[in-house]
């Protein structure tokens, strides 16, 4: 999954980064507004990060501009301690949740998996289709109830399939949540990839919709599409 960080404080931006990618997303830092602005709107991001204080342009202005381009990527607001009206203002202005610095990191983590799972309309983080169990917290996937052991590749592409369940996800944007966009992937290395997964998950729970993509579905919602 891929997150934006727009922070201007080079060591906050760092930090945050290396605890995303250690929890299995593809952090991208940004610390210019207009560039987030323009980031933003044009590619294709799971949640955006965004510091309130940022040179020119700052957060509530980029904030107010993606939402009235109906831009509805979840964003988490970071802001400096005691700007409470500065809160207010990035809620209203379509924030989705705020941190204020300075922040313990795992409490990032675990906004940012509440907003994630809250977007795609999920109450809980621990999602259970037939007889895997994903974890998100844990980063973990069991089978029967035994954790399998994933390369950060296969994890990253399980984990977006569940979070995006029940819709099928064209290929070419799972590999750009996968392997970040400055990559030359071949779809088939996908392939390769999804066919790792299936020997470890049962070949039934990621079902390929040909010319379209793959598909992880609830239970209630499979259909009868050949696989
Ligand atoms: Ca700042």
């Amino acid at each position: 999954m891929r997150i934006l960080i727009v922070e201007d404080e080079n060591k906050i931006a760092l930090d945050v980064a290396r605890a995303l990618e250690a929890s299995g997303y593809i952090p991208e830092i940004v610390s210019d507004g207009e560039e987030a602005w323009f980031l933003g709107d044009t590619e294709d991001y799971c949640a955006i990060i965004l510091d309130l204080g940022l040179p020119e342009l700052d957060g509530i202005s980029i904030l107010k501009r993606w939402r009235a381009a109906a831009n509805s990527t979840p964003v988490l607001i970071i802001t400096a301690r005691g700007s409470w009206s500065e809160r207010v203002d990035g809620i209203d202005a379509g924030a989705d949740d705020y941190l204020v610095k300075p922040f313990q990191i795992e409490e990032l983590l675990a906004r940012l998996r509440a907003v994630l799972r809250r977007t795609a309309g999920h109450a809980s983080s621990l999602i259970k289709i037939r007889d895997v169990l994903f974890d998100p917290r844990q980063m973990r996937l069991c089978v029967h109830g035994t954790p399998l052991s994933l390369s950060q590749l296969e994890y990253r592409a399980i984990s977006y399939l569940f979070h995006n369940r029940n819709r099928v996800v064209p290929r070419h944007e799972i590999v750009e949540h996968v392997y970040g966009i400055n990559n030359d992937r071949e779809t088939n290395t996908l392939e390769v990839l999804i066919g790792r997964l299936r020997k470890k998950v049962g070949v039934d729970l990621i079902e390929t919709r040909r010319g379209l993509g793959y598909i992880i579905c609830d239970e209630d919602d499979r259909t009868d599409n050949p696989k």
